[in-house]
């Protein structure tokens, strides 16, 4: 059975065979959806077959991947995925919240949510046996890929605007890819990486251009479609027994849209496949210094107008959103909604998140400050279950972290100094 059997383009609705199209759609350059075999998953394998896989990284949900797994076992690219959803009982009280969870995907091999994405362009990349791979990146798409190449050997080439944090280029080196800092914004990296791409015939994963980077991040959505079956049973014994409760809520922050995009496209997955009855509802958050796709959606419109970003979080800091009519959909078609955060907002979440022990990067924290935002405004209500995603981990960006706290004291190592501190 053929892993896919397609792509269809995500504005002009044209399908394409496997090996006619590369990246978006020669029309209109459309993102593409890869169009899985629905018939053939439905009839072959049953949700309890995926359930039943001892695997906890995203390769159990294999059958529903357009990708075969990379030989070999162990790697940090076969770690990809599996992350664990806490509880954030404490803060959701203060918000009049009945049930708040974190998913925590900052525990991925290279410490943020790219790494499902590069699992799966990676593997994607043996497949089709490409030399190189290439991408553009704030930073953490950029170390992902270095990462899930240098655990399969694959060579990677890297552009980041040379003011990504020190801790990401450290970690593009360390894994050994070739990187080259921009002088210039992502946006400025990623017109140059398909630039070099097409002239040296390498493969490029940049974001909302490759389709497979949202087949990727599609595994988020099967993760916390299988926690929601047991965690909702809790949920009952604390609103009550109503069958009708309202769905799950889960709160994403949005740079060029794939993230979100992806795990709307994981749960249309298995709505089509008739494992799951209903969406859960996305909320994506943008920060207001980098909002285009948070302006489209208010304006009731797909067409996404570029702004001139600017925002402490990096992550999420783009001119021309590359994924941005997908991301408009995403909150539409799940009748979520957008909200944006000021840099100030997010500080004080990674201060909020810190104290429940999760260190969030800023575009991390960005997602607790939208949830904190819309508590406010009455978006969500006290019985509704909310699961917001931590995209990225707080070692990412130390520099940030330290303006959302207090420096700590020095003193003479005598206990008269410490009692004149304390
Ligand atoms: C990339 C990234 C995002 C946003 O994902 P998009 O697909 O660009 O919307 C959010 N948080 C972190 C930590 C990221 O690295
Ligand atoms: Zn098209």
């Amino acid at each position: 059975m053929p892993k896919f059997i397609g792509y269809r383009c995500s504005i002009c609705g044209e399908e394409y065979l496997p090996g006619q199209v590369t990246y978006t759609c020669p029309k209109d350059g459309g993102n593409l959806d890869v169009v899985l075999d629905y018939d053939s998953i439905r009839k072959k394998y049953q949700p309890e077959d995926l359930l039943s896989r001892d695997d906890p990284s995203l390769w159990r949900y294999l059958p529903l991947l357009p990708v075969n797994e990379p030989k070999g076992d162990s790697t940090p690219l076969h770690a990809a995925g599996g992350t664990p959803v806490f509880s954030l009982a404490r803060l959701s009280e203060e918000m009049g919240l009945k049930q708040v969870w974190l998913k925590d995907e900052s525990r991925n091999p290279t410490a943020s949510f790219k790494d499902r994405a590069s699992a799966i362009v990676v593997a994607r990349a043996l497949e089709i046996k490409a030399e190189v791979i290439v991408t553009a990146s704030t930073g953490n798409a950029g170390a992902a890929l270095a990462g899930m190449s240098a655990a399969v050997g694959q060579k990677a080439v890297i552009f980041a605007p040379k003011n990504a944090p020190p801790a990401k280029v450290a970690q593009l080196l360390i894994f050994g890819a070739q990187v080259i800092l921009v002088d210039g914004t992502y946006d400025d990296a990623f017109d140059l990486s398909i630039k070099a791409a097409d002239e040296f015939g390498w493969y490029c994963r940049n974001t909302g251009y490759n389709p497979f980077t949202a087949e990727g991040k599609k595994t988020a959505a099967f993760e916390i479609s299988e926690w929601w079956r047991s965690a909702h049973q809790e949920f009952h014994k604390k609103v009550g027994e109503s069958a009708d409760h309202p769905p799950l809520t889960i709160f994403v922050s949005v740079g060029d849209g794939n993230i979100i995009s992806g795990i709307h496209k994981g749960f249309k997955d298995l709505l089509e496949l008739g494992w799951i009855k209903r969406l859960p509802r996305l909320i994506g958050v943008q920060a207001e210094g980098s909002a285009a796709i948070a302006d489209a959606f208010y304006a009731n419109t797909e067409k996404i107008r570029p702004v001139s970003a600017k925002t402490i979080a990096d992550s999420i800091s783009v001119d021309l959103p590359r994924d941005g009519v997908r991301a408009v959909r995403a909150a539409r078609e799940t009748n979520g909604t957008y909200v944006t955060v000021s840099d100030a907002e997010i500080l004080s979440a990674i201060a909020g998140l810190g104290k429940c022990g999760i260190f969030a990067e800023p575009a991390g924290a960005a997602a607790y400050a939208g949830l904190t935002r819309a508590a406010a405004q009455g978006l969500v209500r006290g019985d509704e279950p909310i699961l917001v995603l931590n995209t990225g981990s707080g070692l990412k960006d130390v520099r940030a972290a330290m303006q959302a706290v207090v420096e700590a004291p020095i003193i003479e190592p005598t206990l008269n100094a410490l009692k004149r501190v304390l």
